[in-house]
């Protein structure tokens, strides 16, 4: 009764007038009831890496914890991580203006810098381009800072990867940032070297903020993914956003941080200091250990991304028994990003695929609407590789049933 009550006097605010749920935990969530249900679904939708957390970090947590590290912190983190943090990025980094702890604040995830980044930097009548399909919070967070999000289509020829003249493009007086993802979640793809030269040269050119997620670029099967950080002269104008969960497998732990002029870390700061204050005490103890201890996180990141490539060419050899079904050619992070456009004609062929291959096939893979290219679907390849190989052949069947 109280409840009825409740949702007929509840009208959102203005703040969240235009949220739209997670779609890719939408089909997590489906999935997970199917299986409660008693069917053996595979998920091949989760964003998150299926190893556990390396065991030097899992000690050196339980070692924290003993320590005494269960207080609050420092909103920004704990000073040795940021340190930690500013030394890994010294590596790449040779531009004007060295990167010191004060240019670094740790967050609950690489998620909520790149929310308070878009918070802090955008409002009311900008605009923030964002190179499509994107990961699906991109859009979500520039609108919840009530500026507007302009999807730059990729080009399908290219791997879906947008380039500088495609954003300049796309570009109105109003334009006041761009958000790049490379490796990219939903594609694969990985930007090379030249093409973040253009990029960043245009962004610099035209005083846009350009806010750079790098959470797989360890997660690359080139070598390290070029960060943009590489390519910069300058950081005046630059957040790079990276983080823990992926390549060290510490999802559930919630470490990431954000890299920007100090003037922005301390806005974060400040936002964050209202919010939710300094990251999980242990976690920053956690991550600290992550980076630290150099030749167990080479070991342990390397073996991981090994087994993501030998998946990644696994799958990629499965795909050729379809030709007709073409997809982003992965370079990094661990997914596969299909079109089944020939599935039906009327531009929603990604949803409907991934209903038929979860209703039918026990498949659950995420519909390209999530990421704004509703004609494929993301497959993710962080699944055992017996789930993985099971999970493609039965795209396969599914395709070939829906277009004969
Ligand atoms: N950025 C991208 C592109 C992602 O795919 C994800 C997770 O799925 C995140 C950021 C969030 O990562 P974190 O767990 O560090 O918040």
């Amino acid at each position: 009764m109280a409840q009825a009550t409740a949702s007929r006097t509840f009208s959102p605010s203005l703040n969240i007038a235009k949220l739209k749920e997670s779609a890719t935990l939408a089909v997590s969530a489906r999935a997970k009831a199917l299986r409660a249900a008693g069917r053996n679904i595979i998920d091949l939708g989760a964003g998150e890496p299926d190893f556990d957390t390396p065991e030097y970090i899992r000690r050196a947590a339980q070692r924290a914890i003993d320590a005494g590290a269960t207080r609050y912190t420092a909103t920004e983190g704990i000073l040795p991580l940021r340190q930690a943090i500013a030394e890994r990025v010294a590596m790449d980094y040779h531009g004007e203006d060295a990167v010191s702890p004060t240019d670094i604040i740790v967050s609950t995830g690489s998620k909520q810098s790149l929310f308070n980044a878009c918070f802090v930097l955008f409002g009311p009548d900008d605009e923030v381009l964002i190179p499509t399909p994107s990961w699906t919070s991109y859009y979500e967070m520039v609108t919840l800072a009530r500026a507007t999000a302009v999807p730059v289509m990729g080009d399908a020829a290219h791997g879906l990867k947008v380039s500088a003249a495609m954003l300049e493009a796309a570009a109105t007086p109003r334009t006041r940032g761009v958000m790049l993802n490379s490796p990219s979640n939903p594609t694969g793809a990985v930007y090379s070297r030249a093409e973040l030269e253009e990029i960043v040269a245009l962004c610099d050119e035209r005083g846009w903020w350009l806010i750079s997620d790098e959470i797989y670029r360890d997660i690359s099967y080139r070598g390290r993914a070029t960060s943009v950080l590489d390519v910069a002269t300058s950081r005046d104008r630059l957040v790079v956003v990276d983080g823990v969960a992926k390549a060290y497998a510490m999802t559930g732990w919630r470490i990431g941080w954000a890299i920007a002029p100090r003037a922005v870390t301390k806005a974060m700061g400040a936002l964050q200091s209202h919010t939710t204050s300094n990251a999980t005490t242990v976690s920053q103890h956690a991550a600290l250990a992550a980076l630290s201890d150099r030749a167990a996180a080479e070991n342990a990141v390397s073996s991981m991304v090994r087994e993501f490539q030998a998946r990644r060419d696994l799958l990629v050899a499965a795909m050729a028994r379809e030709p007709r079904l073409r997809y982003v050619h992965p370079e990094g992070a661990f997914y596969l990003y299909i079109n089944v456009a020939a599935v039906q004609p009327d531009g929603a062929a990604g949803t409907a695929f991934a209903a038929h291959l979860l209703e039918r096939h026990d498949v659950a893979v995420v519909p390209g609407a999530a990421f704004l290219t509703p004609e494929w679907i993301r497959l993710s390849y962080a699944a055992p590789r017996e789930s993985v190989m099971e999970g493609v052949g039965r795209v396969i069947t599914a395709f070939g049933e829906l277009v004969p």
